[in-house]
């Protein structure tokens, strides 16, 4: 811990999680990164938050991104939380290498967190060095950000700044902190520490607290509910249960779905190995830690569900006195997370597809989209470029089973697909494998060129763009080789 330095600085930040939740929070500062230095800003979010970028840009602002100034009136924070990783319960994760900032009221009210990642040890480090690289910071920016564009839920990257600093993994990689911003960064695993923590008290007022936080900043309805914690729960689990579909319908496979990494608020968080599939392939998994394939694509919902039964346990003396009943409440709740997903999952491929919402169900709709998702499990398309092709007439090409093909597209004809809707709902550029590698790779060694293009294009997913064609095409190999190692 070194100190930083505290002034007046043109940014307000409230420290509303503190004050709200001092047992889950430590007040902490950020290391001296020695020499830092602006690798990327994303200037429309930081006009969003209100936020001058020149001044950010500025050595003041720079300083200010990785936590080196804060404002007078700035509280950062360690936050504590637990977490189920890879099913076993560790009861004490928290911030290890991250900092709150504190919260900024956006141009539009809302409270968003201000967040670092990378900025040193703190007492939740445990055994590691608090630090980050360029290469995982920079792939949590460039994916944050593609997933904004294609308007699924998520934290967004506000910049990234090289430290000056070597940080030693296999070999000396150069540091960075990411600046992210949330809309809160409650996750299962803050309900999970907390309950621990009110065990060991005896008292569930920290839990009530905090929950009666989330519910403000997340699904303030919940309030007006004769059960709120209960009405809190069903929020999250309509919340992930479209997330989770949002995931599935762009081919995301997330890679580390601990419950310390999934959000009250239903944004998606901590992109560490994860990747979109350039194959169709349920059992799809980038993640070199992830050997039993426990978080591959195709088991991304009831791994969900899975994680939102511990939040369902963490609020049970909430839910009711009586336990038993308290258990029937969160089962009951827990149950509507499969309906609510699959009828996400259907209205989405009824889009990508140009049908409609609704249809009556003697026309066929039901049959076309699911033997659709037939031919993706026989076929193994890339999900993206299949999908523009579709659009496009072409498609014919990429298939092996022309019978079976020609048959399905005949009936998909007869129902009109809406061309334009395809358009809406099927991007054409993704944060495609090779690319991100090569850039970030580029980026390691110093060369900041292929970053440019690269989120150009996946901040733009959808319709034409010139000059990014490379970036709606998988590789030319089957992708399936490729591996990404968790974000330290
Ligand atoms: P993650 O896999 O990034 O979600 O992190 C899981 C837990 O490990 C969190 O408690 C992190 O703060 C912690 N952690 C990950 N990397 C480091 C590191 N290099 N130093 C300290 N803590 C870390
Ligand atoms: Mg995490």
């Amino acid at each position: 811990m070194s100190a930083s330095t505290s002034t007046t600085l043109p940014v307000t930040l409230t420290h509303r999680f503190a004050d709200d939740l001092p047992e889950l929070a430590l007040d902490w500062q950020a290391a001296e990164a020695p020499e830092p230095r602006l690798l990327v800003l994303n200037q429309p979010l930081a006009v969003e938050l209100g936020l001058d970028p020149d001044w950010l840009r500025s050595p003041d602002g720079v300083r200010f991104l990785v936590g080196g100034l804060v404002p007078d009136d700035a509280r950062p924070v360690a936050q504590g939380y637990a977490g189920h990783q890879f099913g076993g319960y560790s009861p004490r994760l928290g911030d290890g290498r991250a900092l709150l900032l504190g919260e900024l009221t956006d141009a539009e009210g809302r409270l968003r967190d201000l967040h670092l990642k990378g900025s040193g040890r703190t007492p939740f480090a445990r055994g590691g060095d608090g630090l980050a690289v360029v290469g995982p910071m920079l792939r949590e920016y460039v994916v944050s950000e593609a997933m904004h564009a294609l308007g699924i839920p998520t934290t967004r990257s506000l910049a990234v700044v090289w430290t000056g600093r070597g940080v030693q993994r296999e070999t000396v990689l150069p540091g960075a902190v990411l600046t992210r911003v949330a809309s809160s960064h409650l996750r299962v695993g803050s309900f999970q520490y907390a309950r621990a923590l009110c065990a060991q008290s005896g008292d569930l007022d920290l839990l009530r607290r905090l929950t009666d936080h989330a519910i403000a900043r997340h699904h303030p309805h919940a309030a007006e509910a004769d059960n709120p914690a209960l009405a809190l729960f069903e929020a999250v689990v309509a919340a992930q249960a479209d997330l989770v579909a949002r995931w599935m319908l762009v081919g995301f496979v997330h890679g580390v779905m601990n419950t310390d990494n999934v959000t009250i608020s239903g944004e998606t968080i901590d992109y560490g190995p994860c990747a979109f599939m350039e194959a169709f392939d349920p059992a799809t998994s980038f993640s070199s830690i992830d050997e039993g394939g426990r978080y591959a694509y195709g088991n991304q919902p009831t791994i969900t569900e899975w994680d939102l039964a511990r939040l369902a346990e963490a609020l049970l003396p909430l839910l009711h006195d009586d336990e038993g009943k308290a258990i029937t409440l969160a089962t009951t709740a827990l149950q509507g997370f499969r309906p609510r997903y699959s009828a996400a999952w259907d209205a989405g491929w009824r889009a990508k597809l140009g049908l409609a919402a609704e249809t009556p169900e003697a026309d066929g709709t039901e049959e076309v989209v699911t033997d659709f998702l037939a031919l993706l499990q026989t076929e193994h398309p890339d999900l993206t470029s299949f999908l523009v092709a579709l659009r496009a007439g072409t498609a014919r090409d990429h298939v092996v089973d022309l019978a079976a093909y020609d048959a399905w597209h005949t009936r998909w004809q007869a129902l009109g697909p809406d061309l334009d809707l395809m358009g809406r709902t099927n991007p054409v550029r993704t944060p495609r494998n090779r690319l991100v590698e090569a850039a970030l790779t580029a980026a390691n060694a110093g060369d900041l060129a292929p970053l440019g293009p690269l989120l150009q294009a996946v901040t733009a997913p959808y319709g034409e763009a010139e000059g990014l064609d490379e970036f709606a095409q998988p590789a030319p190999d089957t992708a399936d080789s490729y591996v990404t190692f968790c974000g330290t």
